[in-house]
């Protein structure tokens, strides 16, 4: 792939940004139908004159048509879209796709990438996706798979604000709030902080609720306190009772994804030297999870397994 530059630099991109002579997108795609994708995918229907889906495993763009009533199609059609979207496990990947579909790509199109990347690479791929007439956003998401199916996620931009009003419609069919954030990259950036600081607050529950467990206190109930009181985050909320007191754990977003971006969290510190002790040590505790379980085999949740073992503590109710 050309322009590609490892160097972490978050400057704004001036080459060329495409004209968006065309009023409104009529075709729109959507690459990676995975836990996220296939559900993001669904909201575009009769929202566009067509709407197209493409996965590696081609059996689930079937599927995707055959439940919603979109075309499923080879990759290098699906890039022909005016607006092209794609969620897919790492920026690697982006970039490995991007690369077999710019021959294909028709001028003036947005690519519009909501998988959780580097930000560097949303930089390089801006400017290989201009090198051809086109643009690019990176515009993560947040919300779990509920969110997706509900078409309620929280989309955060970087790139052109030219590229984002021509793209936003379609981003709108998927996502309860589209903040730009940035120039290319600060959409990645913001996604991958967010998550450190939700992997953060859910250890900070696992271990608040094993001491009080220590204490004779059942998680459900210190939660029934934590959660209308001071000590509250969505890992209370959500993540600790639904997923690890009621031993449920539930593979939505698996621990690997979630330790690829805390890690580029901890990129983004070190490149501007800026100390952050509670994040990398809670990044480095989460890779060390992630690593008891094969990649993409295990929720995020497990993490509290991993805990478990240390404190010898089983973080659910007695009575
Ligand atoms: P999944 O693992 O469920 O899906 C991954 C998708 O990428 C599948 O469609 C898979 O295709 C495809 N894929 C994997 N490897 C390749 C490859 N080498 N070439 C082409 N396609 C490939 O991931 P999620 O949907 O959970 O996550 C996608 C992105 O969204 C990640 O960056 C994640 O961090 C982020 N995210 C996830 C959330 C969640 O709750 N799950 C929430 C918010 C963001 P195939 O079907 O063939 O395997």
């Amino acid at each position: 792939m050309t322009n590609i530059n490892r160097g972490y630099d978050l400057t704004p991109d001036q080459s060329n940004p495409p004209e968006f002579n065309h009023s409104k997108p009529k075709t729109v795609s959507f690459l990676g139908l995975g836990a996220m994708g296939y559900l993001m995918a669904k909201h575009l229907v009769d929202k566009f004159e067509t709407v197209m889906v493409w996965n590696r495993s081609f059996e689930k763009a079937q599927a995707h048509a055959e439940e919603f009533g979109t075309l499923a199609v080879c990759l290098e059609q699906a890039v022909m879209a005016d607006v092209i979207f794609s969620c897919l496990p790492t920026s690697d990947i982006v970039d490995q796709v991007i690369e077999q579909a710019l021959p294909h790509l028709t001028a003036n199109s947005v690519w519009v990438d909501c998988t959780s990347g580097v930000p560097q690479q949303a930089k390089d791929c801006q400017a290989t996706l201009r090198s051809v007439g086109c643009d690019f956003l990176d515009a993560p998401v947040s919300g779990q798979t509920s969110g997706a199916d509900s078409g309620t996620l929280t989309a955060m931009v970087g790139g052109s604000a030219t590229a984002l009003a021509y793209a936003k419609p379609a981003i709108d069919c998927f996502a309860g709030l589209v903040v730009h954030v940035g120039e290319s990259g600060a959409g990645y950036a913001v996604k991958a902080v967010n998550n450190t600081l939700f992997a953060i607050n859910a250890w900070a529950a696992a271990e608040g609720l094993s001491v009080l467990k220590a204490h004779g206190v059942n998680p459900s109930d210190a939660l029934d306190c934590i959660n209308k009181a001071s000590g509250q985050s969505f890992a209370t909320l959500a993540t600790l009772p639904d997923r690890v007191v009621n031993r449920a754990f539930p593979k939505t977003f698996t621990i690997d994804l979630m330790a690829k971006d805390c890690a580029i969290a901890i990129d983004l510190q070190t490149q501007k030297l800026v100390p952050t002790p509670v994040m990398a040590q809670v990044a480095s505790l989460v890779r060390a999870a992630s690593n008891q379980y094969h990649p993409g085999s295990a929720d995020f949740s497990e993490f509290a397994k991993y805990y478990e073992k240390m404190s010898g503590i089983t973080i659910r109710d007695d009575h």
